[in-house]
Parts: structure tokens; C-alpha cells; sequence
């Protein structure tokens, strides 16, 4: 049982009379809403427009991004690493080669979420780059016109990642994945954490595949730039429900993003 408080124990009876239900009743009602809610449900905050424009401050702690979802990726306030949450934990990827836990109270400008919900899964052999990757997967795309979540997991011949290193505050993104960090491992065992966008959210989305990686010690990861593995298993869910959290700062609210990011962005985040 729980501990509901007295006031909203008085509400529910009044609307459970009301809906002439019981009280258990429309407990149950509102919680199977809710949970349908956050199945096949995205959310994400900011967008990659502000990002390239250099809004990258905190705009949402680890904790509150939690509370929307257990799988995705995203930056930390200041361009400080890479973020990969996986399972509903958060990891951050350091320029220096470093991966630690996120603290709950730690910031993020840009984060995409959600609680990860497979429609379905398979197999991927014999992965040779990372366009073999994406050609892979879109075998297991129905539309181009939804988003969707990849999941990915097995042993990584060679994987290449780039972690992004705080820049002086205002620098904007294109020019601050200049000072990225490049790692190369070979022979490791991890998980690919990914989303995939429609080319029309590219206004304030990163559009096609974008993928991080966390190795399953969990001692490296990053902003994935190629990969090859001999197989891998696979799972995706479609997202049709999108749901976008604008910032409320005053960076943000001052940006100009009037300008067309999609080009900047892709030289920024898709350096492979
Ligand atoms: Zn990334």
C-alpha cells in the first residue's frame, strides 16, 4: 500500500464519485495513463540549435532528466563531456579519457531521453564502419518520419568516440568540437546507446543516427565516429510521441536561433 495525504485522498473520492468508480479504481486508471505516457515517448531539452549557438549551460539537472526516461544521451553544462544514460544511469564521458557516475544535482544543456521500451530485436553481424552501421539499422526502420531508440550491445572490434572539452564560456559549438578529444579502443565489450531523428527535426534535433558509447566497465565511452564488431545484438522502439523542453534562462530566452544550424551542426556532431 501506499501513503497517500489526506488532501488528495479527498480529491480522488470526490472524482471517483463523480466517474462513479471506485476509489482503486481510478487509481489504477491514472496510473495506467501515466505509464502510457512514457512508453514510446521522448523527451528532449533544448535544442541543438541552442547548443550550436552556445547556449550550453545548465538547463536541467541529471535527477529531473531521470524522471523522464532510463535511456539516452546529451552534453553537461559547460560542454563537459559526453553524456550516455543507460538503464537509468548516467554516465559523463571527460575529454580526458575519464568516465564518471553523473551526480543528481549535475547540469545538462541538451539531453534526450527515454524510457527504453523495445518493439524489437535481432542480431547485427560483421559491422565494418560506421555507415555499414547505419545502412544496418535502417533495415529495422519502418518510417523515416518517427524517431526511434537504438540499443546495441557486444564485444567492438574497434571503436572510435570523441569527447567534446569545455570551451571558454560563448564559444560556439562548431568552433568548440574543434578542441575534442579522439579515442580508439579496440576489442571491447560496451553498449551503443542511440537515437535516430527524422531529417525534418534537423531545426532542433541532430537528424539521423547519433550514438554514444559506454563500455561495460564502464571506463570509456563517447560521442561515437566509427565502428566495426562482428556482432552485435540489437533493439529499437519506435518513439512517435516527442516531446521538447525549452529552456527557461536567460541565455537561452536572449539567443538569436533564427539562423539555419542544420549545416553547422553536422559539422560539429558528425565528424566520422
Ligand atoms: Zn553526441
Amino acid at each position: 500500500m501506499i501513503d497517500i495525504p489526506l488532501s488528495l485522498k479527498v480529491a480522488l473520492e470526490e472524482e471517483a464519485k463523480k466517474n462513479n468508480v471506485t476509489r482503486d479504481g481510478l487509481i489504477s486508471a491514472i496510473l495506467a495513463e501515466h505509464v502510457n505516457l512514457n512508453v514510446h515517448t521522448v523527451f528532449q531539452v533544448s535544442t541543438s540549435g541552442a547548443l550550436v549557438a552556445g547556449v550550453y549551460d545548465q538547463e536541467v539537472t541529471v535527477g529531473a532528466l531521470l524522471e523522464h526516461g532510463d535511456f539516452g544521451l546529451g552534453t553537461f553544462a559547460g560542454l563537459d563531456g559526453e553524456m550516455v544514460v543507460l538503464d537509468g544511469r548516467v554516465y559523463q564521458a571527460h575529454g580526458s579519457g575519464k568516465v564518471t557516475e553523473a551526480r543528481a544535482d549535475a547540469g545538462a544543456p541538451f539531453a534526450v531521453i527515454t524510457r527504453f521500451t523495445p518493439d524489437m530485436s535481432g542480431t547485427i553481424t560483421d559491422v565494418t564502419s560506421f555507415s555499414d552501421l547505419e545502412a544496418r539499422c535502417d533495415g529495422f526502420r519502418a518510417s523515416d518520419n518517427i524517431f526511434y531508440a537504438l540499443r546495441l550491445h557486444g564485444r567492438f572490434s574497434y571503436i572510435k568516440t570523441r569527447v567534446v572539452n569545455p570551451p571558454e564560456p560563448g564559444v560556439a559549438l562548431t568552433e568548440a568540437a574543434k578542441s575534442q578529444s579522439e579515442f580508439e579502443l579496440e576489442n571491447i565489450a560496451g553498449t551503443l546507446v542511440g537515437i535516430w531523428s527524422p531529417v525534418f527535426s534537423s531545426q532542433f534535433s541532430v537528424a539521423g543516427y547519433h550514438f554514444h558509447f559506454i563500455s561495460d566497465d564502464h571506463e570509456h565511452g563517447g560521442h561515437l565516429l566509427d565502428v566495426k564488431a562482428d556482432s552485435l545484438s540489437f533493439q529499437i522502439e519506435n518513439l512517435n510521441d516527442f516531446r521538447l523542453v525549452l529552456p527557461e534562462t536567460e541565455t537561452y530566452l536572449k539567443a538569436n536561433l533564427d539562423r539555419d544550424i542544420a549545416a553547422e551542426l553536422n559539422a560539429a556532431e558528425r565528424g566520422h
